[in-house]
């Protein structure tokens, strides 16, 4: 490091005020100016978390369109984060990684941390959780697998990013309590323990400053108080004085407009450079920082990897991850797993059973190689000697005719994105009458009927929010005339984030849910509903009943207007739920197997880092198959301001049938005062320990 800031000031040294205000903001869409006469490259950026986005026209939002830039597409964080695996979040950030320098990139966009403080925030497919812990776990481990491929990770959005309503200029009101326990945390593990090179400041504000110009934010706690030294980037867009930036700890600015000479720290920072107005050092250090992360990515070196995309083996990983995000959420009658060799005949149901999802949502929007949807993958399982027929039974709205313009360009206008309001017109209701009885009709005939419906990129973007926890398009009369004429239907909904049951949910045995899951989704899903895989995906965050029973809605605000004001303080997610009793529809750390597992010998030892909490699990079941040992801490004599317990360590064990392990869990935190309670869910709490 010493050796790399001493390299750092000599080139500094030598270069001209033009030559650094190059390095300091985009010189296109993606891109930093380069120094070639001190042999120095551009930085090349690039989106997004499932996978590296396509390619734009270095001055313009356009396309370039041509066929080299198809990725490996990847689950989503929100089901990344339902596996619950360290292992497995390393390695698809490591292919992420390695694509990205594959397409010649040296910084990914990704991963987006933010909390998840509302079901309707339309970015959460892109976000782990609505627990710190699972959160840091996860993106701690991810982001040193992108990193080892000589790519940097960037964080983001920090912080308070966790809606998108106004997201450009909403002023986050929130206690220094909720701002240190549940917002702060993972980033600061990602930053400081995940080393992540760069991280992405935030369109929002907080207490009255924009996030990448606030001295709270930049100054106080991430340099000053985390010690920070990697690089600020902003989002794009998000800056909005020259002075303020400069003097701030962004170290460079992007934006989606063409004028890059005009950006903030672009041609007004270097006349008031000359102007003396701003000091030439306070460019120099951000420069040092840039030149640092070109040495830590060996960009300077010659000693780069090289990285590649489209491998056999990313794509292999993009489908253990999708296997392992599958939750299985209710499975009363043991329906499922259905047995191949029984069905002779199958019907499926559902828009979202022939979707493809991998080029929406916003950034995060990719050009996949392929996506095996849920359809075809369980077309390709049971092979040609079982008939299958595929019903629609919902739609969504006509498409306009697609335009060339890209939605980033407008992005600046209203607040950022696009508006999905559905007008339903005469015809179209007419149309969904029509899909539904086809469909219902058929459902009556056939023994076996697999409905897959939920959300699509039109809910789950950025740049809007989702007004409530419906299900578009009509799907609950269609889902309710379903399980009345066929009780067996098995419901599959595939989402980013959680949707209203409430008006079927006693009526369907049967749920099964899957994200955004990347190009072997439908593989992995079918391998799921026909047993070949035993689901062991756990809900990383609280499936309400309806949005007013999450507390950001009931107590606090969202989406607020010009301020949003975080009255529910830390009582985020099921942290509220349980304190108060709120009862979800499935709770936090939720999600069934097809075999069962005991839990028995719970012991704690003390060691020098922490407590020890350990467990023996047993499958008792006849399938192989995997457990997600949660612990939770609560206070025995809580104070008012205290959840009632909260997540703080956990492992998963795979076990064959009627075999047995040994779980062991460390928790680092103070366990004095406190329960243990171990569970397969923040409400199925299997040990207690110090009650
Ligand atoms: C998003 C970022 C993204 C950037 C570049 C912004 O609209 O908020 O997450 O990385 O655009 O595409």
């Amino acid at each position: 490091m010493e050796d790399y800031k001493e390299k750092a000031k000599d080139l500094v040294k030598q270069m001209t005020l033009e030559e650094k205000i190059g390095m300091i903001h985009g010189a296109q869409l993606f891109q930093t100016a380069g120094v070639p006469r001190l042999h120095i490259p551009p930085l090349c950026m690039s989106d997004g978390p499932m996978g590296v986005r396509y390619d734009f026209e270095p001055g313009e939002w356009k396309v370039i369109g041509h066929n080299d830039d198809y990725v490996t597409y990847l689950p989503c964080n929100s089901a990344l984060a339902a596996t619950w695996n360290r292992k497995l979040a390393y390695e698809i950030g490591q292919v992420l990684g390695e694509e990205a320098r594959g397409r010649g990139k040296d910084v990914i966009l990704a991963p987006g941390i933010n909390i998840k403080r509302s079901p309707l925030c339309g970015r959460n497919f892109e976000y782990f959780s609505e627990d710190p812990y699972l959160v840091k776990e996860l993106a701690v481990s991810y982001i040193k697998g992108v990193q080892q491929c000589d790519v940097a990770a960037c964080v983001k959005h920090f912080a308070l990013n966790n809606q998108e309503t106004e997201r450009l200029n909403v002023n986050v009101e929130l206690e220094e309590k909720a701002l240190r326990e549940i917002y702060l945390p993972a980033f600061y593990d990602a930053l400081m323990k995940g080393k992540s090179y760069t991280v992405m400041g935030a369109y929002n504000k907080i207490r009255g400053e924009y996030c990448c110009q606030s001295k709270l934010l930049l100054e106080d706690i991430l340099r000053k108080e985390w010690k920070y030294d990697g690089v600020v980037i902003s989002d794009w867009s998000a800056v909005h004085d020259t002075e303020q930036a400069a003097n701030s700890q962004l170290d460079i600015e992007m934006s989606v407009t063409y004028d890059f000479d005009q950006y903030y720290m672009a041609e007004p920072l270097k006349q008031k450079v000359e102007e003396g107005q701003i000091k030439e050092e306070a460019l120099d250090e951000k420069v040092m920082r840039i030149l640092i992360l070109m040495m830590r990515l060996h960009m300077l070196d010659g000693k780069r990897k090289t990285g590649t995309y489209n491998t056999p083996e990313h794509r292999q990983k993009a489908l253990e991850a999708a296997r392992e995000s599958v939750v299985l959420l209710k499975n009363k009658k043991k329906i499922l797993p259905l047995q191949p060799e029984t069905i002779n005949k199958l019907l499926i149901i559902g828009e979202n059973g022939d979707c493809m999802h991998a080029n929406g949502g916003g950034s995060a929007e990719i050009k996949a190689l392929y996506e095996i949807t849920p359809l075809m993958g369980i077309k390709t399982l049971l092979g040609g000697n079982t008939q299958i027929e595929y019903v629609k039974g919902y739609c969504r709205e006509d498409k306009e005719e697609q335009s060339d313009r890209n939605w980033q360009e407008d992005s600046l206008k209203e607040g950022g994105g696009k508006s999905h309001k559905e007008t339903v017109s005469d015809s179209l209701a007419e149309k969904r009458r029509k899909l539904r009885e086809e469909a219902v009709k058929l459902a009556k005939e056939y023994e076996h009927v697999i409905f897959i419906g939920g959300l699509n990129h039109d809910q789950d973007t950025e740049g809007n929010d989702r007004p409530d926890m419906k299900l578009p398009y009509e799907q609950d009369p269609l889902i309710r005339e379903l399980l009345l004429v066929n009780p067996s239907t098995i419901v599959v909904m595939s989402a980013g984030s959680p949707v209203e049951m409430g008006s079927w949910i006693s009526m369907a045995d049967t749920i099964v849910w899957t994200w955004y899951a990347g190009m072997e989704g439908g593989k992995a899903l079918a391998e799921v509903l026909f047993g070949q895989v035993n689901p062991s995906g756990k809900l990383p965050e609280t499936f309400y009943k309806k949005h007013t029973d999450c507390s950001a809605h009931s107590w606090g605000e969202f989406p607020g207007g010009e301020h949003v004001r975080y009255k529910e303080g830390v009582f985020v997610g099921y942290r509220y739920n349980d304190t108060f009793d709120v009862p979800p529809e499935f709770c936090f750390g939720h999600g069934l197997s097809y075999t069962t597992f005991a839990y028995g010998n719970a012991k704690v030892i003390k060691k020098e880092m922490g407590t020890e909490v350990c467990c023996t699990i047993r499958n008792t079941g006849n399938m192989k198959g995997a457990e997600t040992v949660q612990v939770y801490l609560a206070p025995k004599n809580r104070q008012k301001e205290e959840p009632l317990q909260e997540l703080k360590g956990f492992e998963k064990i795979a076990l064959l049938p009627g075999e047995s392990g040994e779980v062991c869990i460390m928790i680092e935190e103070d366990c004095n005062g406190k329960e243990i309670r171990i569970g397969s869910s923040s409400r199925n709490i299997q040990c207690v320990i110090g009650s």
